[in-house]
């Protein structure tokens, strides 16, 4: 008798691997197209008042024309976090500029109702344990996470200096003088000894390019951009009472989208959802901090501890998991596959399909949750995903599915087709026009752009050279962090490092610890310039190159920003990998070149 010990469905049957591969491909075919990330329009010229900033009021100041030691493009949270580990390094003289009217990047802009992080907040804030702040949930609210992004800059007085709703339109290295010139929107022109750029990848909304999109006569805006005096109700989630008599239809159904719609389907007299694709949405069991319990957890480095054993999870490397949350059970799940094989069963091969065998597993017991919530069958079909869990951002709710039992909602399932046209009085979807008071545009950020282009500007390094043209075939850096021809210049950002997508600012509080330690280095060593050599930045480039690359979102998932929209990504795209032994050794590995004193690969002139 031979044991069935393939993956089963949580009714306990067999799943039918080839069908469901066919069924994925299938899926994805529907959804590829030839214009890939140019399907997306920028949002500027007449459609450039959707990115006003509603939250904030623009106020007039004179140009700066003064010298700082260091600049941070962006104040969310790479900005915040470098800033504290520079003043605590006794670096206090630093200067945040961003676009937005106040520190938080991501968390300033995106208001929208219900928006939380998505990461476990004991690992997802930053800096908890300086600032002594408790998340009040498992998982925090918007508002909570501004509110902490204005404690660190409180406390670290990174508010002296902060520019504003100022945006950074040139940057050029001054050899003679050892800095910076920065230039800006507003007329400034002040120069730092060293700068550093940390904008995030997923700063600039970008709306759908369908016909139309100028013409409709109702109310609309991005979900970045919430318009709260339209809608009614707060960011704190106050019922948008503006919004009772109102046919509201929102484009998009990622992970902004799943978690507003709950309250938009609470709100709205009719709400249409229209979907291209459905998000997979696991189990979010969100519940407020018992103080006692954190009492308990937050002994002395508590949530240096916590961030280690979250990323341990991630990689393999831990035998308990402090954190439980979605993504470290995950991870847990293909682990438990891949070493329940026997040991001469342990190839590439056979891995990768114990990694599968998971895969389809937790998706079935996904696409089983929505039978088990929503009433409708019809609906319920439309919301299942049918692609591996990691071909998109995963989402985890336990409002979402619920919220298509609400009488006024209603899915408007476009089978991978998206939205064909924007009219004076709705939208036009499945060839039937939706007559709507309001669009909300949960359509998502560049992100497979040309850096520069999205950045709005080229930092001009040593001998007049553009890191766009340094950078021409493909990002080259020593850690993530350092640039050859680029001195006192610093990038905050997960690529080439740790490369931890599950909790971002683990791989910023790493790199900002960096930064700070090799600019109190400088000064200790009175040194005015900084620089990674030719040599070091070609040797990381060998080692990331060596571990044969990682991509999410694979080539064969179906669309979106995880796999460049489906198109082949150009030859640069190999460089866009992590450390190849994976984020907990990278972190180590950052921690002893740290703390050995010797800075190898940098030069201090
Ligand atoms: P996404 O890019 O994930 O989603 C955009 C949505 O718009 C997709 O559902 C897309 O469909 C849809 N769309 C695009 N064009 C059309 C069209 N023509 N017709 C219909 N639908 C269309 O944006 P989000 O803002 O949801 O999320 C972006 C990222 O921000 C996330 O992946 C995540 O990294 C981050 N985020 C994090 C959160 C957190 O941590 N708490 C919360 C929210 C977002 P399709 O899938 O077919 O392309």
């Amino acid at each position: 008798m031979t044991i069935d010990a393939g993956p089963k469905r949580p009714d306990g049957t067999s799943i039918d691997k080839d069908a469901i591969r066919r069924k994925y491909i299938e899926e994805r075919d529907k959804r590829l197209r030839a214009d890939g990330n140019a399907q997306y329009i920028r949002l500027k010229g007449q459609l450039d008042h959707y990115l006003d900033d509603p939250y904030t009021p623009r106020v007039e100041r004179e140009p700066v024309t003064d010298h700082v030691a260091v600049a941070f493009i962006g104040a969310g949270f790479a900005g915040l976090v470098t800033g504290a580990r520079l003043v605590e390094a006794g670096v206090t003289d630093v200067r945040l500029i961003d676009k937005a009217g106040d520190v938080g990047g991501t968390w300033y802009w995106n208001r929208y109702p219900g928006a939380q992080c998505d990461t476990a907040s004991f690992v997802y804030m930053p800096l908890l344990e300086e600032t002594g702040h408790m998340p009040t949930e498992k998982y925090a609210h918007a508002p909570e996470i501004l509110e902490h992004c204005q404690r660190i800059a409180t406390q670290y007085g990174l508010y002296d200096n902060a520019l504003f709703h100022t945006e950074v339109t040139g940057l050029e290295w001054d050899d003679d003088r050892s800095r910076w010139t920065i230039c800006t929107s507003r007329g400034d022109e002040f120069t730092a000894q060293f700068l550093a750029m940390g904008t995030g990848p997923l700063h600039v909304p970008k709306l759908p390019g369908i016909p139309g999109i100028e013409s409709f006569a109702g109310h609309s805006f991005h979900t970045s951009r919430w318009d709260y005096d339209h809608t009614g109700g707060d960011p704190l989630g106050a019922p948008m009472a503006n919004l009772a008599d109102k046919r509201v239809g929102i484009i998009g159904t990622g992970a902004t989208a799943v978690q507003c719609v709950p309250h938009l389907a609470r709100a709205c007299r009719e709400l249409y959802v229209f979907q291209r694709t459905p998000s997979s949405v696991d189990v979010r069991d969100n519940r407020p901090t018992d103080p006692e319990w954190f009492a308990e957890i937050a002994t002395s480095g508590w949530q240096q501890r916590w961030l280690e054993n979250f990323t341990a999870n991630q990689t393999g490397t831990a035998d308990v998991d402090l954190v439980m949350d979605g993504w470290t059970d995950l991870s847990r799940r293909i682990r438990a596959r891949v070493g329940a094989l026997a040991p001469e069963d342990m190839t590439p091969a056979k891995m990768m399909a114990a990694f599968e065998d998971s895969d389809f597993e937790k998706m079935e017991e996904i696409r089983a949750r929505i039978d088990g919530i929503v009433a409708d069958p019809g609906t319920a079909e439309n919301l299942k995903a049918w692609y591996r869990q990691l071909c998109k951002r995963p989402c985890f709710h336990d409002e979402y599915l619920q919220a298509y039992n609400e009488p006024g909602i209603h899915l408007v399932d476009t089978d991978g087709k998206g939205v064909e046209r924007i009219t004076e009085r709705g939208v036009v979807a499945t060839g039937v026009e939706h007559e709507l008071d309001c669009i909300i545009y949960a359509s998502g950020f560049e992100v497979g752009t040309e850096y520069t282009s999205r950045a709005g500007y080229d930092p001009v390094g040593r001998d007049g050279l553009r890191l766009s043209e340094r950078w021409a075939d493909g990002m080259r850096t020593l850690h993530g962090i350092h640039v050859h021809g680029f001195p006192n210049l610093f990038v905050v950002q997960p690529t080439q490092g740790a490369n931890l997508i599950s909790n971002v600012p683990h791989n910023l509080t790493e790199s900002g610890r960096t930064i700070a330690t090799v600019v109190a280095e400088a000064r200790a060593r009175g040194a005015d310039q900084v620089e990674v050599t030719q040599e070091a930045e070609d040797a990381w480039i060998d080692i990331l190159l060596g571990g044969g690359g990682r991509m999410l979102g694979a080539p064969d998932c179906t669309p979106g920003y995880y796999n460049n929209e489906g198109e082949t990504p150009g030859p640069g795209a190999r460089f866009n990998v992590g450390y190849p032994h994976g984020a907990t050794a990278f972190f180590r590995y950052l921690d002893d070149w740290r703390s050995s004193g010797e800075f190898a690969g940098l030069t201090f002139g």
